[in-house]
């Protein structure tokens, strides 16, 4: 099988399965463990931020972010198909007692003058808005980008007034490396950053949250707090040091990969609107012949797993494990039907 259901399911190669054999360990819940603690500096570094803590997932990065950042009661300022407002299980209401406040954005991406009118007045009847959470790049907006001074316009309406800034960076080096942008860029502008190592990094499991210092010495209270406190996961985070090594330049062939498949879709029939590939995911529409979960059948048949994710929709995600061959082979099979 090809499987182009997401950019989780990667197996460490070899080389990264070496690394992580060599890993020094300890317990990290006793800060002793010199692979996290080396990757959380790394990770800081990069931004150029103060601090950072490994996690098990991206939902959990993001949710002690929310955490971190509001009261029971606050309300979070997000685009509606948001993962932090889709996809991780009511985690604000349940872990932050917050309550949201949902913007319709442009593939995702949601804008300075929308924050603005989303932002409560200063009125006891209503929920104190005090988080802005962007998605870059935004999954649901079929991999897509924000353009940075739209960041920058966004961050200007939170710092005046007093809201702080999230981003769930969880596929953040692939907008990184389409839009040629730097890690520092982002660190400048966000309160709190989560990256996933687990998505287009290829590693199997793990997520970094960077911020303040004072926030992130919460955040490991929070994360204990959540059961996230790991002993000796130095194995993963030597994973995650070797992706952040070698894995983010590449990013570049899965966008071409994604271009390449996208190209060869366009000429069929049963293919309606596909959303601009930025990056790695393409999400397009199914008509005619076919609905999205007849397709995702069909290819799975001839060796193509991909996923129907609307009753008109389905969405592809390159990644590391997919080759130049398993491309070819799929714009093969896409040709055929
Ligand atoms: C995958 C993903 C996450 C984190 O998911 P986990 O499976 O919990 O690691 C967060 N945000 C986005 C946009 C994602 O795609």
């Amino acid at each position: 099988m090809i499987d182009f259901r997401s950019d989780t399911v990667t197996r460490p190669t070899p080389a990264m399965l070496e690394a992580m054999m060599q890993a020094p360990v300890g317990d990290d819940v006793f800060g002793e463990d010199p692979s996290i603690n080396q990757l959380e500096a790394i990770s800081a570094g990069l931004f150029g931020m103060e601090a950072a803590i490994f996690c098990p997932s991206g939902t959990m990065t993001n949710q002690i972010a929310i955490k971190c950042h509001t009261q029971p009661g606050d309300e979070v300022i997000c685009e509606r198909l948001s993962h932090v407002y889709q996809y991780e299980g009511g985690g604000i209401a349940f872990n932050s007692g917050a309550s949201v406040r949902l913007v319709d954005g442009n593939r995702g991406r949601i804008t300075a003058a929308q924050v603005e009118e989303s932002i409560n007045p200063d009125d006891v009847h209503k929920p104190a808005s005090t988080l802005v959470s962007l998605e870059n790049t935004a999954n649901r907006g079929g991999g897509s980008c924000y353009n940075f001074t739209d960041i920058q316009a966004i961050k200007e309406v939170c710092l005046q007034n007093k809201l702080k800034l999230h981003l769930d960076g969880a596929r953040l080096f692939n907008a990184l490396v389409a839009k040629n942008e730097t890690c520092r860029q982002y660190g400048e502008v966000f309160d709190t950053i989560s990256i996933c190592l687990s998505k287009g990094l290829g590693t199997p499991v793990g997520s970094v949250l960077i911020g303040p210092k004072e926030l992130i010495k919460k955040a490991r209270r929070i994360r204990k707090i959540f059961g996230g406190g790991m002993r000796q996961a130095g194995f993963m985070a030597a994973a995650g040091i070797y992706a952040l090594e070698h894995n983010v330049a590449r990013l570049a062939d899965d966008h071409r990969h994604a271009q390449e498949i996208a190209t060869a879709l366009q000429e069929k029939d049963f293919v309606g609107e596909i959303l601009p590939v930025e990056t790695n995911i393409i999400i397009f529409e199914v008509k005619g012949r076919f609905t999205a979960r007849d397709l995702a059948a069909k290819m799975k048949e001839l060796g193509i797993f991909v996923i129907a994710i609307s009753p008109k929709q389905v969405r592809i995600v390159v990644h590391l494990d997919i080759s130049p061959e398993n491309v070819q082979q799929t714009i093969k099979v896409i040709q055929s039907l």
